[in-house]
């Protein structure tokens, strides 16, 4: 039988890609990052990340026009963040049915750009095709400074591991369709206490803090009692639900004291950085520690 892509699944697709890319010159990181990074000029790297949603997997029309393409760039912008940069330029492709209300059309585009002006993006370009569901692709530039970059592969056995808010039920509280990009806390962040690896929670606690542990060949012990839940969600969603768009990232244990909630941002420690053979483990209310694997937590 011929070997279809649900059987290696998204990252064992990534992977072969990534096996198969050309380095070209001036690529500092390729894929494998929440952005590529590329060398810039003065002592800054360019950031270039791009994401892509589609009718009937990432929204549905009922959502609106102004939360699709608020969401369409959020999550893009949500990747420089992830990156310790501030987003810059965007090109906007988009795919519409032409029986599609020309105001839908536009408030795809309010969407944009409200949460461009935010952010200090300007939309420079695009495509637009014709197409039976919508799609929406942004591919968007960002900038940062070489000392305040930060990849996923830095975190070392010791380092605390924080997350910049609540996680779960991201799609039952509408959070996946108005969330702020965590710029702001991102730029606090790396001007001030310089985190060892980060990343953006896009496909849940779980999935993400692995990309961390790989890209950083270590383990990790979280806490279940200080993982801070959205409403109503249990631990399990906290874990494994996508599109918090929360950042995750880890101090070293001396700059871990340094770090304080404030009035704007808060900041919650959930767990540790370890050597990588104790892989990912999870300290229950109880005091058990279960172990990690694809499917879930287990006992040993
Ligand atoms: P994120 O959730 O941060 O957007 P992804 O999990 O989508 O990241 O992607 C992981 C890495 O793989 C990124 O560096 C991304 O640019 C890269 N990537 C994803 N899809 C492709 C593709 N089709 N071709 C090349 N690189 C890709
Ligand atoms: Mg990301």
């Amino acid at each position: 039988m011929k070997k279809k892509l649900f059987h290696i699944g998204e990252f064992g697709l990534i992977e072969l890609i990534r096996k198969a890319a050309g380095r070209g010159p001036g690529v500092v990181r390729g894929i494998g990052d929440d952005a590529a990074v590329l060398e810039g000029t003065k002592g800054e790297y360019l950031l270039l990340t791009t994401d892509m949603l589609a009718e009937g997997v990432h929204f549905t029309r009922s959502m609106g026009g102004r939360a699709i393409g608020h969401k369409a760039l959020a999550c893009n912008v949500s990747d420089i963040a992830a990156m310790g940069g501030r987003p810059t330029y965007a090109v906007v492709s988009i795919a519409l049915p032409p029986s599609l209300e020309l105001a839908f059309a536009q408030n795809i585009y309010a969407g944009i750009n409200a949460l461009a002006k935010r952010f200090g993006v300007a939309i420079v370009g695009g495509d637009t095709i014709k197409s039976s569901k919508i799609v929406i692709n942004i591919a968007l530039l960002g900038t940062v400074k070489k000392s305040e970059l930060v990849l996923r592969g830095g975190a070392r056995p010791g380092d605390i591991i924080f997350v910049t808010g609540t996680l779960g039920r991201s799609f039952q509280t509408g959070k996946h369709l108005n969330f702020t990009p965590r710029v702001l806390e991102s730029q606090y962040l790396v001007k001030k206490l310089r985190p060892t690896a980060m990343i953006d929670i896009s496909d849940g606690l779980a999935t993400d803090l692995q990309h961390v542990l790989k890209a950083s060949r270590v383990g990790a012990i979280l806490y279940a009692v200080q993982i801070p839940l959205t409403a109503k969600a249990t631990l399990k969603e906290a874990l494994t639900d996508g599109e918090d768009f929360e950042l995750l990232f880890t101090l070293p244990k001396a700059q871990a004291k340094r770090l304080q909630s404030s009035r704007h941002f808060r900041f919650y420690p959930i767990g540790q950085i370890v050597k990588p053979s104790a892989g990912l483990k999870l300290v229950d209310k109880s005091g058990q520690r279960l172990k990690m694997d694809l499917k879930g937590f287990r006992h040993f």
